[in-house]
């Protein structure tokens, strides 16, 4: 076994009991195996980033600018391994790794620039009061505990780390036990650049590691992507020492399509929005919305090219679609599709998992679902689709805002002042008008209601690791 821990600047096998084993979701066949990390190795990480902290908060904006670019530009240098990974690990396509990969680089980029302009964000405040003055002073939060999933694993672990040590948190990352070895990347990139032991610290493990981490009495804030099952556990961890968390959750979210749009454009962004990522998405739009002039138009061309999109192993041929991630969500998605069969719902496309080795299944849409069918309302996580019809923009909202969740949503409309009135009026964290999945790292990403708690990118994912404090002085 190889080394899978970076703790305290050292490279380290795991001491825990859970044996983790990579798969290949294309063939289902193993390709790695590792050893988690024992809770003794989860004190050692965290006591590292302890220790770390002091001096990494007082190193200077542009030096921790410097390591920031550093990890972009190293990025970059390790390409086509990266790439490759992911998609052996994740069964992603190529140009979705590539995409992957470009993210992550310019999350670092963009972090750097931020790093660099924090002096300049300590500021005066006029008072009002005669005989004070006062003044803002960002800090770090502190030694952060940072767990992610495994759909686009380098992006999540970027979207954390670089906000965190452009802050000057020390950090504890968890990836998942699906996918743990390409962010170990960030490891071998803290090295090469010469970060200082302590600062960031990895380690693998399964459940038992995570809650480890989560309810460590060594971390100032906990920062959580995955499902709502898990998030409301790591809220509760955080909860017993009253300690601030960020939390990245699932979703159910809508695409609206009006009647006024051309349908060969609407068909390329709800197909992107299910299928990307083999629909292995938070952000997927699964919950079709067609408005009434349009749908009969529409629902028989979006079966036909879901039908004909091209299915398979992302490192023998050129695919729109590879398999699921794992087995058990390869086997969630079947249930679904049980379901579906149980609640009699009337499927134009797909509806089964491939007939082949590997966990694929095909990409399907069930149409006219009732409100209250199980796949309407509940996260699939994979390329189903499910849709409706409306009449009205306001039933169309209404249709929409109908879910526990609310993460993202896409308006697809040529009246564009209609589809800015509808974006105003959903209940979810971002918007797309006339776009698909298009996240740039300046604007916000994050949830309503039970998608989540508080915003990762732009400026807003930065302050999640700052804290402000006020020192006010007497001038008498
Ligand atoms: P998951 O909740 O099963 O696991 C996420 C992470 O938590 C993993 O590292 C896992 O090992 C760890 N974990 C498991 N049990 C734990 C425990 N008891 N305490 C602490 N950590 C624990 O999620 P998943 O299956 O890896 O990912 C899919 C989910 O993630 C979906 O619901 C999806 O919507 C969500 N997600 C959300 C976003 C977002 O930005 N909102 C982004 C990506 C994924």
């Amino acid at each position: 076994m190889t080394p899978s821990h970076y703790i305290d600047g050292h490279w380290v096998e795991g001491q825990g009991s859970d044996c983790i084993v990579v798969h290949d979701p294309s063939d289902a066949q193993p390709f790695a195996e590792l050893l988690a990390a024992s809770s003794a190795q989860v004190d050692q990480a965290v006591a590292a980033a302890r220790r770390a902290l002091a001096s990494w908060k007082t190193v200077g904006a542009a030096e921790r600018a410097a390591y920031l670019r550093g990890f972009a530009e190293q990025l970059g240098l390790r390409r086509d391994a990266l790439i490759a990974l992911q998609m052996r690990n994740n069964g992603k396509p190529r140009h979705e790794a590539e995409v992957d990969l470009d993210d992550a680089i310019a999350t670092f980029a963009y972090y750097a620039d931020l790093a660099e302009q924090l002096p300049a964000k300590n500021r005066d405040v006029p008072l009002a009061a005669p005989g004070f003055s006062a003044r803002t002073r960002l800090e770090p939060v502190g030694v952060v505990g940072l767990i992610v999933p495994w759909n686009f694993p380098l992006v999540t672990s970027a979207w954390k780390l670089a906000p965190a040590l452009a802050a000057g948190c020390t950090v504890v990352l968890k990836p998942s036990e699906v996918t743990p070895l390409v962010e170990l990347a960030y490891g071998q990139i803290a090295e090469t650049l010469g970060l200082p032991a302590g600062v960031l610290n990895i380690i693998n493990g399964k459940a038992e590691t995570g809650a480890a981490l989560s309810g460590h009495n060594g971390l100032d804030k906990l920062s959580f992507t995955g499902s709502n099952g898990v998030g409301s556990q790591v809220m509760r961890a955080a909860a017993a020492q009253c300690r601030p968390v960020t939390l990245e959750l699932g979703g159910k979210s809508a695409i609206v399509v009006f009647d006024d749009c051309q349908v060969d454009q609407a068909l390329d962004w709800i197909i992107a929005g299910i299928t990307w990522n083999a629909g292995q998405m938070c952000s997927a739009t699964s919950r079709l919305l067609v408005q009434d002039g349009i749908a009969e138009a529409l629902l028989p061309r979006l079966r036909q090219a879901l039908a004909a999109l091209r299915v398979g192993n992302p490192l023998e041929q050129e695919v729109d679609m590879g398999p699921l991630t794992s087995q058990a969500q390869w086997l969630k998605v079947a249930g679904y599709f049980a379901k579906a069969r149980e609640e009699g719902l009337a499927c134009l496309t797909g509806g089964t998992a491939l007939d082949r080795e590997g966990w694929f299944v095909s990409p399907t849409l069930y149409v006219d679902v009732p409100e209250d069918s199980r796949l309407w309302r509940e996260e699939i996580f994979g390329p189903v689709l499910c849709a409706r019809r409306f009449g009205s923009e306001a039933e169309a909202i209404a249709q929409a805002n109908d879910s526990r969740f609310g993460l993202v949503a896409t308006v697809c409309s040529a009246d564009l002042d209609r589809a800015e009135r509808v974006a105003d009026a959903l209940e979810v964290g971002h918007v797309w008008i006339n776009s698909v999945q298009a996240v740039f790292v300046e604007t916000s990403w994050g949830g309503t209601k039970a998608s989540g708690i508080g915003r990762e990118l732009g400026p807003w994912g930065l302050a999640g690791y700052q804290s402000v404090k006020h020192v006010t002085r007497c001038l008498g």
